[in-house]
């Protein structure tokens, strides 16, 4: 969206300078017209050349606003036409000519100065028919002071053009860097900062993306760290998250990297398992248990029995797009597991059966 606006901000400039030159090129032309220098009336063709193309160009741009007019051209050939009007008119001048000739320069710079005040190519374009007529029929002794006249705009622009260029470079950077650092708290808002696991924000979006692109059988499998709360009592909070972290892990490491391993609450995850069997759903299910208990992170959840962290687990499949209705029956199937004796699984089709 930012990158689009900053386009249509170009292209605004654009058609903004093409106008504004198109404008004074068309009011220069009239002027000349109706206050001719010296009171020598000349309404040469080139003269009304440039009153017609202004007009048209104005008018045709205002109606087909999306067509992009090459600005270089039309600054070229208004040049052109503006130094044959010049060759025209001078002749018929009061001898010695010259105070016409760098009027006549000079109106010419200032209307490309105005317009492109940071576009070097297309004011040397302008600029550069008339200059070479004015010094073709101007003295020797003039031609320093059109030179002079011609070459401080020139590198006025220059310098302008350079500052505008580093800025819009800057603005360019810092846009892209604004985007991408949006990207990044995007992404990390969808983590959760303890385990590194998708967080239901995450899971949200995962869930989107998977039910429009697969309709095939996914399973959903809720799990809950055994006693947890007796860990967090006996070896501390800081112990604690530390066994989050390294069941996390597991559970990641017990999965294909196309399944969708969520901390769902505190010491409960869910896995999204997708495209798969309910077999292969059980026997990933097992997978993790096995992992986790392999860890053999002591708990010692009362004061008789000493054992490793344990989890229990339940799986339902998901039906359809209807995650809720799949982690209802997976919740229930945990609750029937943990009351089972912990370390255990069991599935919501076991539960109906029963
Ligand atoms: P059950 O076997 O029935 O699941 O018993 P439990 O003790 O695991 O269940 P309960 O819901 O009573 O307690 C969950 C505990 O998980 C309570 C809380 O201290 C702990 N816990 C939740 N989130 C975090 C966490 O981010 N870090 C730590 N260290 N502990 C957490
Ligand atoms: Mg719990
Ligand atoms: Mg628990």
């Amino acid at each position: 969206m930012t990158s689009k606006s900053w386009r249509s901000l170009r292209i605004k400039k654009y058609q903004f300078s093409l106008r504004l030159f198109l404008f004074l090129n068309l009011t220069s032309s009239l002027f000349s017209m109706l206050s001719p220098v010296y009171h020598v009336a000349a309404i040469t063709l080139p003269l009304m050349l440039i009153m017609l193309t202004s007009t048209g160009l104005l008018l045709g741009h205002w109606a087909w606003a999306e067509r992009k007019i090459n600005i270089p051209a039309i600054s070229i050939l208004f040049g052109c036409l503006w130094a044959w009007h010049i060759a025209v008119k001078s002749p018929l001048m009061p001898q010695p000519q010259f105070n016409y000739l760098v009027i006549a320069l000079l109106s010419v710079l200032f209307i490309g100065a105005i317009a492109f005040s940071n576009n070097i190519i297309a004011f040397t374009l302008h600029s550069l028919p008339v200059l070479i007529t004015c010094l073709v029929l101007g003295d020797g002794d003039q031609w320093l002071r059109m030179i002079y006249c011609f070459a401080l705009p020139v590198i006025g622009i220059a310098i302008q053009s350079v500052i505008q260029k580093r800025n819009d470079n800057f603005a360019h950077g810092l846009m892209y860097k604004l985007l991408e650092e949006r990207q990044t708290l995007n992404d990390l808002s969808m983590l959760d900062p303890l385990t590194g696991l998708y967080n239901r924000r995450g899971l949200q979006n995962r869930l989107e993306t998977l039910m429009t692109l697969d309709a095939s059988d996914h399973y959903v499998l809720l799990l809950d760290i055994d006693y947890f709360k007796a860990y967090n009592d006996h070896y501390g909070h800081m112990m604690g998250d530390q066994a989050l972290i390294q069941v996390s892990a597991a559970i990641r490491n017990a999965v294909r990297s196309r399944d969708v391993v969520t901390r769902y609450g505190g010491e409960e995850f869910m896995v999204l398992l997708t495209s798969t069997t309910p077999e292969c759903a059980m026997q990933t299910a097992e997978r993790i248990r096995q992992r986790v208990y392999d860890l053999k992170i002591p708990h010692m959840f009362n004061h008789s029995v000493a054992t490793n962290v344990t989890v229990s687990i339940g799986i339902a499949p998901l039906v359809g797009e209807d995650i809720e209705d799949a982690l209802t029956k997976a919740d229930k199937a945990l609750y029937e597991a943990k009351h089972l004796g912990r370390n255990n699984i069991l599935s919501s089709a076991t539960l109906q059966n029963a």
